[in-house]
């Protein structure tokens, strides 16, 4: 066997095949395939019966499975053992002002590979309030999930009105401003945190991203009297805001949460 086909072997392809699946999980029990799966085993991956994948529901840890039954009409996997146990993930949020469809699409893959729990729009005085499709949002947050790894789906949160989220805010929950304006650098800031979280007590978290036209005055005011808002910022460029979300919820992660451990 030459050295190329001895690596492709390797690889095992569809092992890595990954699927999110709504039921429950157990040794031995048949599952059946949504619509969604039907066309992305059959159609895309042109996968067939007794090809193995892993598959995880957000509550049961990562399994593999075998497909049984695939055809364009339905499809069926047979659950064979508990591959890796769920784990509990931090419990951050992004909170958006929702931007073009093309962009919220590439903000809901990012936040998901980069770990969030939940995310949701957020809507500001000076939000584009085009319609966010909450759908399509779910859509590509159990996409990203399954792609990269993830033993859970993020939330999609309803939208909420700024002022509304403002006044209903969550004592615990820390509140990452991001602030055009500006704010404490958010690397030091971040750091800052580090160092006085209580490990038996992770704190819960929300990363804030406003819209291309930036927070008004009043807004900015009414977040920065919140206790649990820490206001940062992110430099001396103006970034996008997925840019920012992006960035935003890598500093988090590489101070204060899995990058970091
Ligand atoms: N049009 C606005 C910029 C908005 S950028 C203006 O001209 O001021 C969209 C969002 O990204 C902002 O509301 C903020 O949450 C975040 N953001 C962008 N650049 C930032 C920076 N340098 N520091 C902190 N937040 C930033």
């Amino acid at each position: 066997m030459s050295k190329r086909a001895a690596e492709s072997q390797k690889r095992e392809p569809a092992a890595r095949v990954r699927l999110f699946l709504e039921a429950p999980f157990e040794a031995g029990a048949l599952v059946l395939l949504p619509p969604r799966a039907l066309h992305h085993l059959g159609t895309v991956l042109r996968l067939a019966a007794g090809a193995s994948l892993l598959v995880f529901n957000g509550r049961d840890g990562e399994w593999r499975a075998r497909i049984e039954r695939l055809s364009r009409k339905g499809g069926t996997v047979r659950l064979e053992r508990q591959v890796r146990p769920q784990l509990e993930g931090a419990d951050l949020r992004l909170l958006f002002a929702p931007v073009k469809r093309s962009r919220l699409d590439l903000v809901a893959e990012k936040a998901t590979e980069l770990g969030v729990a939940a995310l949701g729009p957020v809507l500001t005085a000076r939000t584009n309030a085009e319609r966010v499709n909450l759908e399509r949002l779910r859509h590509h947050v159990v996409g990203a999930a399954e792609q990269c790894g993830r033993l859970t789906v993020p939330g999609v949160l309803e939208p909420v009105r700024l002022e509304d989220l403002v006044s209903r805010w969550d004592a615990e929950r820390r509140l990452l401003f991001c602030d055009e304006a500006g704010g404490a650098p958010i690397g030091e800031a971040l750091r800052r945190e580090a160092a006085g979280i209580d490990a038996a007590r992770p704190p819960r978290w929300a990363v804030l991203i406003g819209p291309e036209g930036g927070f008004a005055s009043e807004e900015r005011a009414a977040l920065r009297r919140l206790p649990q808002c820490l206001p940062v910022s992110l430099g001396p460029r103006l970034l996008r805001a997925e840019t920012a979300a992006i960035a935003a919820l890598s500093l988090w992660q590489a101070l204060l949460g899995d990058w970091h451990r």
